[in-house]
Parts: C-alpha cells; structure tokens; sequence
C-alpha cells in the first residue's frame, strides 16, 4: 500500500535542491573531487572537555532515566548565568528558559503553542525553511517579509499591508542571518519592538550565530533591548557556536507565556534533551572565552581568504561580520539554479541557489567556509573559471 501524505506535508514547497543533489551523486560516482560549500554544518569537531563532560555524565546511572521537559535547573540556570555575561541580560531559569532537541525543535513548535489557523507569521525571505514549515504545520500562513539588498537585508516594517498585520500574530527575526549573514542592530530591534508592541505580535528572534562574530565585534541580543522581554522569545543553539550540530541541545529564552506555551507543545510531543547532554551543554557555556576565540579566529582567517578570492573575481557580495555564510551575487545574469548547476558541473563546486531560501533569494548563491583554507582557495581557482 501507498498511502497519501496529509495535506500540510503537501503544502510544504519544493525542494529546490533535487536537481543539485542528483548532479552532486553523479559526480562523486564518476570520481569528481568534489568541494562542497553547501552546508551550514561546521566541519570542526566539539571541543574534547565538551565531550568527558558527556562521558562522565553518561556514567551516572541517575541520568539515565526521562529527563524534566523544560530542562535540568542546573541547564537552565547555566543558561541564565551566560546570558548575563554575554549580553547582560537577566533571565529568571525557573520560567525564562526552556532547553530544546536543537534550537530548530523549539522553532518549529512555537506556532503550535501559539498559532491559530488562519493566523499570519511575518516570515523573511530568503530565509531559514523551518520558519514557515512550522507556520504550515500549526495551520497558519506565512506572509514574506523580503530581505532585500537595499535595506541591508533587513525586513522593511513599513511595506507590511494593514490586512496582514491584523491578522499577523508572530514575527521571525534572524541575526546574524542564514543565508545573507546581515546583522540587525540595536536600532532594528528597537523598532521591531515599537512596531510588535503596535500591533499586538509575538517577536521571536532566531540568534543561532551570535556567537560566530569577526574582529571582535560582538552581535548583541534582541533581549538587550528595554521591553524586549514584554514582546518575545530568542532562540539560541550550542551546535554553531561549539560545533555540536550532532548533539540536538539549544534553548529558547525571553516572555514567560510564550514559554509556557512553547513547552506545553513539547511537554506533549517529546521529553526533553538527554540529561548528558545537557551536563555537556552546561561545561560548553561555562567554558572560558578563549574556546570560542579559538573557533572564531579559524573562520576569520577562512572568511579573509575567501572574500580576498572572490573580490578578485569581481562578484558582488558583503563581507559577513558575523556568521559564516557569503551571500554572493550570481554574477552573469544566470538563475541561481543554472549558476550553481554550472558550478558544480564546470568547476565541481557545490554552492546553494539562493531561491531555495524563498523567492527573494533568486539571483544570488549562499557560499559557506565550512572547509579549511586550501580548500577555499582551490574554490576560488575553481571558480574562476566559470565566466
Ligand atoms: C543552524 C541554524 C539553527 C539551529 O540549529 P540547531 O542545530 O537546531 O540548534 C537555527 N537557525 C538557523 C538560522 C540556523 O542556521
């Protein structure tokens, strides 16, 4: 028996990246040395005291057994004290801070705690594809904020209809951002703030790269912002900042009663991150500064050979400063799909069509620097034939 999928799987849009990924096995079949730029998945492995704090954890029988849905106090707590560091924020952990399965769990579960059919999700496009599945899931619909060139590829408030807006619940803001790596500011948030307040919406803040920065120059939290706390959440992840994509442990932070929704749904749903884990997650936060300098300074160096490559091919791009994601302009007029089709055939490059991240990604490409220097400079050679 076939049996049909359900109508929500069935709204879900196309995968756009069938076509590259069917080039892609080709060409390894055939032997092709194959660079892959494609994914937001850091190469580098988890610090090694991330991983005794895992062991030793695992070792205790009294960790064994279901872990408490919001979270260990000893996590959330861990949470709480690395806020405050980082950003200054203060964060009650008994009802502040929720652990998630990977931030992308909490994600796509918020709309179920808070989304009505028919409600509207403020959802920026290009942009992470988890936003507006959850939306589609909890029976909601997605209305695209585009992210264009011209505003820095930060949403324009402003060009949201009134009709929308009535019926709008839930905005999804993302800095330092995937795929365009543009940061948002203090000045932004304070907007999104008056304009959340104005309309009655929750602001939820995806700020899984904050901590992937260059020369030193810090993001900041939407939470930093007065009255941030009144209007929303900010979704926050272990996996980029202590490459840990593979251990499934983020967190949500910010307004209580969007928390208590949020860990209703998965109160419901799952039961929480493995205690281990999180005793891995708590070492991770509280781990001096140095770890992350270290981590930093690698993509730093890899983000400053990349750009000093591309520059000299004359493609249009910004230089990120924070995150690790070029957003690239396709530079001969081509669609992305047919430019990162000839990438990968003509140079064996993979890089990512810029539509797959929504409609308003079409002509550009997503380049990452999860691969060392050498290899982003045979990129570049590689590349550089593709005129
Ligand atoms: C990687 C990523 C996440 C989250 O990843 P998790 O591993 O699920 O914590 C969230 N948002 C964006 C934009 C990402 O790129």
């Amino acid at each position: 028996m076939d049996f049909p999928q359900a109508d929500r799987l069935k709204k879900l849009p196309p995968y756009l990246f069938i076509e590259m990924d069917r080039k892609k096995k080709a060409a390894i079949e055939k032997g092709v040395d194959i660079i892959s730029l494609a994914i937001g998945d850091p190469d580098l492995a988890t610090p090694d005291f991330i991983i005794e704090a895992l062991y030793k954890a695992a070792k205790d029988k009294a960790n064994h057994q279901y872990p408490l849905g919001p979270g260990l106090p000893q996590f959330r707590e861990a949470v709480a004290r690395w806020y405050d560091r980082r950003f200054g924020v203060k964060l009650d952990p008994k009802d502040e801070v929720v652990a998630l399965i990977g931030s992308k769990e909490g994600i796509g579960h918020l709309p179920v705690g808070v989304i009505n059919p028919g409600d509207v999700v403020l959802v920026p496009s290009p942009g992470y594809p988890v936003y507006h599945a959850g939306t589609l899931f909890a029976g909601g619909e997605s209305y695209f904020m585009p992210l264009l060139e011209k505003n820095k590829f930060l949403p324009d408030l402003n060009a949201i209809p009134a009709d929308v807006l009535k019926r709008a619940k839930l905005i999804w803001t993302n800095s330092p951002n995937n795929p365009t790596s543009a940061l948002a500011g203090r000045d932004f948030y304070a907007r999104v703030i008056e304009f959340s307040e104005k309309h009655n919406l929750i602001v939820a803040n995806d700020a899984a790269y904050t901590e992937i920065y260059y020369d030193g120059q810090k993001p900041v939290s939407f939470l930093e912002l007065p009255g941030a706390k009144e209007v929303g959440v900010e979704f926050h992840s272990l996996s980029k900042t202590f490459n840990m994509t593979g251990w499934r442990i983020g967190f949500a932070v910010g307004n209580k009663s969007v928390l208590k929704a949020l860990a209703e749904v998965k109160g419901n749903l799952d039961s929480g991150v493995f205690n281990p884990v999180q005793y891995a997650g708590i070492a991770a936060l509280e781990a001096p500064d140095a770890v992350t300098d270290n981590i930093r300074k690698i993509y730093q160096e890899r983000r400053d050979v990349f750009a000093a490559g591309l520059k000299k091919l004359g493609w249009q791009f910004q230089v990120p400063q924070a995150a690790f994601y070029m957003w690239i302009r396709v530079p001969n007029g081509m669609s992305s799909a047919d430019w990162c089709g000839k990438a990968l055939e003509e140079a064996g490059t993979v890089v990512t069509p810029g539509n797959g991240f929504g409609k308003e990604g079409e002509g550009f490409f997503r380049a990452t620097i999860t691969v060392g220097k050498a290899r982003l400079e045979e990129a570049v050679q590689r590349l550089a034939r593709l005129k």
